[in-house]
């Protein structure tokens, strides 16, 4: 086509993400194994399956089909796993967790295109929404591993648990599944969907590769009837854990009923999208598109069903075609493609067989005028009008991107058509009227109701159904009572049944945890044998706005080790320094309104920049404070664990909702109190610093910090790992010199929102005094101590509520 032509037309050129990579690797892999104990076994009978391309009909892979027996040599292995990964301390889970995370991240193109290639949906789909999603479902669930001990101190796991996932998210059900089982000590084995194997498979390979302990995870793939039913039949599984059609999920209750199993059941629905008349019809069709055209209508919670206001809804049918004969269809790996492949000619077939029916029984079909890529298995959008309400497209799930259509006159009339369904998964209402909306979503009988919007999904909120929908939620701390039940049950299934087959010992992976040797280091630290060259000399300078900068005083004050020997100089602060510093903190108060996950992002960085320079950290502690070696490395570590802590914390430390006497609700809802300035305890040098750090920014606020007066050599040294950390310049700025002559200047300054002060009783009563001057908020210890290496006294909500206030928010609805 000449420039002219293109300019013209303005056709869409191909824009093809790369096939090669993804097919390469399966090339390499086949045939595909089972994963257990993090090898690859042969299926016991020596039988495959193959995986289809769903947008050509061609054979995309051979991977194994497990049966019963394979099944027993899993669950062996995942209770064998489980009796040290149930007693892996959360921390130590949540490293792991957090380099499985960052593993998806690395090969988050590769595992886009497989999962584009397997299941048919479109590469822009998998490439922002799957696999972000399942990088982020890790790094949430990494931090409650972490704070289960302090957080749910009653409960323990669940044992081994079994799941059963669906085509339609293969990589992002799996996330669903796994990662909050790992989180809270479970071991797993899972079964992905007949179709869709592969990602699955690659998942495998990064457990082998982050160095999980074996038998944590299996993987088993092959036949519903040999995999599914043995799994859910086991009596070496405490839990199954199901997503998929109703149908299944009603045998699967039938056949744990009684069994002592817990179950979770994430079934089908036909969600409800509710359209006002006072709604922004623009809005409402991108909202339709992504409603039912995402995922080409495979979404458990697609909004299947437009209930449309009287008044308005011819208008809206005829903007809907004119946006349907817009939508691109063709090639899943096209970057410009809308719409791509049903996953199976089955599924395209009884696709076909519901639109059938449709028409016959009398609804009015609509589809756009172009036609469909004939290779490969394409089902056009398609939209119904005049729909009865108990017609057949109306009640059942389609699984597919077809669209039924009704009208109501009343509010009342929409949440009853609403609710007239079997299901009750998800609802979208649409209104420019927030009373009316609020009014409307808490009559609709769903799990997730949606406002203005649709098919929005986050690590940090449940998800789950009502009724036939199922039961059971996944995401957020709801999704975790799941996987865990109180300690005081001891009850243990009868192991003796188990069929144990081959030699599946419990050895405890490599992993990423190392145990230092510490006696030795400490030796060679003792007896100088690295004192041969004199260090360079390293004079550290005031840190403000990201930047090191000299003291404006141009003097510097000497540091002290416990024998009286200078061992550096630090810069001398004073008042210019200290206003520099504020004002770097306030141009920094972007950070409150970034995103909670980014600000968790960084602060693990942090924690992985500091755990790299593990020795250098805790020999200047030593220097510094003369303790014993093995004593400055436990410091650091604690250190890097409360990191882990503030981290998780960061998009977990959440409002409430109340419910005062009158009909609405009141959000209370968190927010960062500002700029705030700490003065941090003499002792430990470097987790002083990072205790009080890490909950005030993990919180949204900027900081203007003063190190341990004695020993502040440990926070300068955090300069270089702050750098390169990502953190935004101007969230942490560091001023040393005395303590109290800066803290004064800190309490007094009318920029500073709040102030935190751990030194001795004077000094808390000259913080107190001078904050009434611009009524600042204080915390100060009163010149107690507490003991930083204890979680109960070093960490915790107590830290987090210092660092917030709450504002409510008061929404009344009604019309
Ligand atoms: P499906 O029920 O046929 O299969 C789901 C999984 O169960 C597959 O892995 C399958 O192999 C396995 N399975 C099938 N029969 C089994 C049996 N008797 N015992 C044990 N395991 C068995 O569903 P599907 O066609 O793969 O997925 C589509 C359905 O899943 C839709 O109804 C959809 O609404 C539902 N779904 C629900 C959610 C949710 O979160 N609620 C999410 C996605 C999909
Ligand atoms: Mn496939």
């Amino acid at each position: 086509m000449s420039v002219v032509e293109i300019f013209e037309t303005m056709e869409y050129g191909p824009a093809p993400e790369a096939a090669a990579p993804g097919l390469a690797w399966i090339k390499e892999h086949e045939p595909f194994g089972l994963f257990i104990n993090n090898q690859w076994a042969k299926p016991a009978n020596g039988q495959y399956i193959e995986s289809i391309n769903p947008a050509t009909g061609k054979q995309l892979a051979k991977v194994a089909a497990a049966n019963s027996a394979d099944v027993d040599v899993a669950v062996v292995a995942a209770r064998s796993a489980f009796e040290t990964w149930g007693k892996t301390p959360g921390h130590v889970r949540a490293r792991y967790m957090y380099a499985i995370a960052r593993h998806i991240q690395k090969h988050s193109r590769l595992l886009a295109v497989l999962e584009s290639l397997d299941n048919g949906k479109p590469i822009r789909e998998t490439r922002d929404i799957d696999i972000p999603l399942v990088a982020r479902h890790f790094y949430y669930y990494a931090g409650w591993a972490q704070l289960m001990e302090s957080q749910l101190p009653g409960y323990q796991p669940v044992g081994v648990i079994g799941q059963i996932i669906p085509w339609n998210f293969p990589l992002l059900m799996l996330a669903w599944k796994i990662a909050p089982a790992l989180a809270m000590g479970n071991t797993v084995v899972l079964k992905p969907a007949r179709y869709t194997s592969l990602t699955a498979l690659k998942f495998a390979e990064i457990i082998q590769e982050i160095g999980l302990p074996p038998g944590v995870v299996n993987i088993l793939t092959g036949e519903a009837s040999q995999v599914g039913e043995a799994l859910v039949r086991h009596p070496g599984i405490n839990k199954i854990a199901f997503t998929g059609s109703t149908d299944v999920g009603r045998s699967i209750r039938r056949v744990t009923a009684g069994s002592g199993k817990k179950l979770s059941l994430e079934l089908g629905g036909k969600s409800p999208f509710i359209v006002f008349d006072d709604a922004d019809l623009d809005s409402v069709v991108e909202g339709v598109v992504d409603a039912i055209w995402f995922n080409q209508g495979q979404v458990c919670c697609a909004s299947s069903r437009l209930l449309v206001q009287e008044n308005i809804a011819n208008r809206l049918v005829e903007k809907l075609r004119v946006r349907m004969e817009h939508l691109r269809i063709g090639d899943p790996l096209d970057k410009a493609v809308d719409i791509g492949a049903i996953v199976s000619p089955g599924q395209l077939k009884e696709i076909q067989r519901l639109v059938n029916q449709g028409v016959e029984e009398g609804a009015v079909m609509w589809q756009p005028s172009w036609a469909c890529p004939t290779e490969g298995y394409f089902f056009p959008p398609t939209l119904f009008t005049n729909v009865s309400p108990a017609a057949t497209i109306a009640q059942v799930e389609i699984f597919g991107p077809v669209l039924v259509s009704m009208t109501f006159r009343t509010p009342a009339e929409a949440v009853e058509l609403a609710n007239n369904t079997r299901y009750g998964l998800a609802a979208s209402v649409w209104s420019d009227n927030i009373n009316l909306a609020l009014d409307v979503a808490p009559k609709l009988k769903a799990g997730s109701v949606w406002i203005n919007c649709t098919n929005l999904f986050d690590a940090s909120s449940g998800f789950g159904g009502y009724r036939e929908s199922g039961f059971g939620r996944e995401g957020g701390k709801e999704g975790l009572y799941e996987y865990i039940r109180p300690k005081w049950e001891t009850v243990e299934l009868p192991l003796e049944t188990l069929h144990i087959a081959g030699d599946w010992s419990s050895s405890n992976g490599s992993g990423s945890i190392q145990d230092e040797d510490a006696e030795s280091a400490f030796q060679e630290l003792a007896f100088g044998s690295i004192t041969a060259l004199p260090a360079i000399d390293r004079t550290p300078k005031m840190f403000i706005g990201g930047k090191q900068v000299r003291p404006d005083s141009g003097y510097s004050r000497d540091i002290y080790d416990p024998q009286g020997q200078v061992i550096g100089l630090v810069g001398e602060g004073n008042r210019k320094d200290i206003r520099n510093a504020v004002e770097a903190a306030h141009a920094a108060s972007g950070w409150a309104t970034g995103t909670t996950h980014n600000r968790a992002q960084i602060l693990y960085y942090i924690a992985e920049n500091l755990s790299i320079r593990e020795d250098e950290f805790a020999r200047r502690i030593v220097q510094q404070t003369g303790r014993p070696y093995a004593n400055a490395v436990a410091e650091v570590q604690v250190s890097i664990s409360r990191l882990f802590s503030y981290a998780a914390w960061a998009d977990k430390f959440e409002g409430v909702i109340h419910r005062p006497p009158i009909r609405g609700a009141v959000l209370a809802m968190l927010e960062a109190i500002g700029v705030m300035a700490i003065a941090c305890p003499g002792e430990y040098p470097l987790l002083g610093f990072i205790s009080l750090v890490a909950p005030a920014i993990a919180m949204g606020n900027t900081l203007v910090v003063v190190p341990s007066q004695q020993s502040p050599l440990s926070a300068t040294d955090c300069y270089q790992v702050l750098e390169t950390s990502d953190l935004p310049n101007g969230v942490v700025n560091i001023v040393t010199g005395d303590r109290d002559t800066l803290s004064q200047v800190l309490a007094d300054h009318d920029d500073v929102d709040a102030m935190w002060y751990f030194g001795p009783a004077e000094g808390c009563k000259r913080v107190e005094l001078a904050s009434a001057g611009n009524m600042k908020r204080t915390w100060v210890n009163y010149g107690h101590s507490r003991n930083w290496l204890d979680p109960v006294q070093g960490e915790g909500e107590e830290f987090l509520r210092e660092s917030t206030q709450v504002k409510n928010i008061w929404i009344p609805y009604g019309e």
